[in-house]
């Protein structure tokens, strides 16, 4: 019997002492140093952070989802989940840790699918966490449907020249270089007529139009970049992977990073747990505490159970991906977890928000800035529904029609056959009555 739910003693003390470093180091620089994750250190900020990464490679904690060879410690993805899952409570834990997205599954690709001197120039800045990287896939005009993307690379000698729009490219205003999804063959399944490449954001013909902002934050002065790439010319040596690699590459990367942000949202979704019961502890209203009221022990009860269920289902999945070192054959699973994922978020920061009252909906705290991540996290990579029509595309390659107009368990027929099954037994049965 190999099912086993333990954390093995010397990996439960870094991550005890990880809870503590993210608490009182890390969650901090999220006042001090707001929506500054992804511009490269400098001055003061390079002073205040370096020695807290210095601290993590010292606990041997840096980059855990990389192998040896690329730097880390080849945890595999249970680990990595269970520092994650703390890491999730703050947005300046992932890099100060050296496994934030859009890098980590950047990185990935690139060990994956590199040349040498790919890697060495783009993969070790990335993994010494000194430089950011861009994934830019999605077009304005087509997102969740990758077979309509139009971003056109054409051969023209040793060089190709890449001409098209993309949108919601994430740190592309901040980083060295972006990975591009482009055409490279439209007279074939657009499947086999995508390619990737490697471009450096400095090379001529790369125009930033918009820095596309989230909610909440200044008009045009956010993070998620539309990209005018206008004759862009790149070298042959530039294609990562092979021609037409672009959806397998797309899948490694994105597979790793679905299950990554689930990882991440345990830690969110626990950290409004948490909040919720401090405040109905706190809190007495019509003669009694908020905790003794049964409509609030109901979302206690249920944000519990939706975190449980999420949290043992998000670790069985990294498991199975450790196990079989497989994303396609663990597809179905990351699929779900990426669904359920925003609803435990939204669900939970919803009930911690509404305890909390007038105060609850402020921007003195943060309930409003988790439900806006769960919507978020219904889109980034992907959109829900699109990942719910793989799941039940999945399941359903276990199952076969009936060869009959009736259901198999059709409860007429299978009684015909229990009987026949059994018949000299009924027949005494019968007989003795
Ligand atoms: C915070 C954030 C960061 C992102 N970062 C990146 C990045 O770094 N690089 C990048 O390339 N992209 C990035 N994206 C873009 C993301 O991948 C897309 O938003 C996503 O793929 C959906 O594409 P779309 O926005 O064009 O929506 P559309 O494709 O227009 O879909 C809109 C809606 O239509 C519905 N829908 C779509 N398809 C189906 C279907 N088959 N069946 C039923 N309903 C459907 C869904 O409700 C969906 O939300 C990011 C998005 C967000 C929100």
């Amino acid at each position: 019997m190999a099912w086993d739910f333990e954390t093995d003693p010397e990996y439960q003390q870094k991550l005890d002492w990880a809870d503590k470093f993210v608490r009182e180091e890390v969650e901090p620089l999220d006042l001090a140093f707001p929506h500054l994750q992804f511009v490269p250190l400098e001055g003061k900020r390079r002073e205040a952070i370096d020695p807290l990464k210095e601290e993590v490679r010292r606990q041997g904690l840096w980059a855990t989802h990389l192998g040896p060879d690329l730097g880390g410690q080849g945890y595999g993805q249970l680990k990595l989940a269970l520092l994650n899952e703390i890491l999730g409570r703050s947005s300046w834990a992932p890099i100060v840790f050296g496994c934030q997205a859009p890098d980590t599954g950047n990185a990935e690709i690139i060990a994956h699918y590199g040349t040498p001197e790919q890697k060495e120039r783009y993969l070790r800045p990335l993994l010494d966490g000194e430089c950011f990287s861009s994934y830019s896939m999605t077009e304005p005009h087509a997102g969740a449907d990758p077979t309509l993307f139009k971003t056109r690379a054409e051969r023209d000698g040793d060089e190709w020249v890449i001409n098209g729009w993309k949108f919601f490219s994430s740190n592309a205003r901040t980083a060295e270089f972006l990975i591009v999804m482009v055409v490279t063959n439209p007279d074939v399944n657009p499947y086999k007529g995508m390619s990737m490449f490697l471009v450096p954001t400095n090379t001529p013909g790369v125009e930033i139009v918009r820095n596309v902002g989230l909610y909440g934050e200044p008009l045009n002065d956010g993070s998620h970049a539309l990209i005018h790439y206008e004759d862009v010319h790149v070298p042959a040596e530039a294609l990562l992977g092979g021609e037409g690699q672009a959806f397998a590459i797309a899948q490694t990367r994105l597979g790793g990073g679905r299950i990554h942000h689930a990882m991440r949202t345990i830690g969110q979704a626990q950290k409004a747990i948490d909040m919720m019961c401090e405040r109905v502890l706190s809190r007495e209203t019509a003669g009694s505490l908020l905790a003794d009221k049964q409509f609030v022990q109901g979302y206690i009860a249920d944000s519990y159970a939706q975190l449980i269920q999420f949290r043992l289902f998000v670790l069985y999945t990294a498991w199975e991906i450790d196990k079989y070192s497989d994303y396609k054959r663990v597809r179905k699973d990351i699929a779900t977890a990426k669904v359920v994922m925003p609803t435990v978020l939204h669900d939970i920061a919803w009930r911690a928000m509404q305890v909390h009252g007038a105060l609850g909906t402020t921007n003195e705290m943060p309930f409003f800035t988790m439900i806006h991540g769960a919507g978020v996290m219904g889109l980034a990579d992907g959109p829900t529904e699109v990942h719910k029509i793989t799941v039940a595309r999945q399941v359903l390659r276990d199952y076969k029609p009936s060869d009959d107009i009736w259901p198999t368990q059709w409860i007429p027929k299978k009684l015909e056959a229990a009987k026949a099954k059994f018949a000299e037994y009924l027949e005494l049965e019968v007989g003795n009555q």
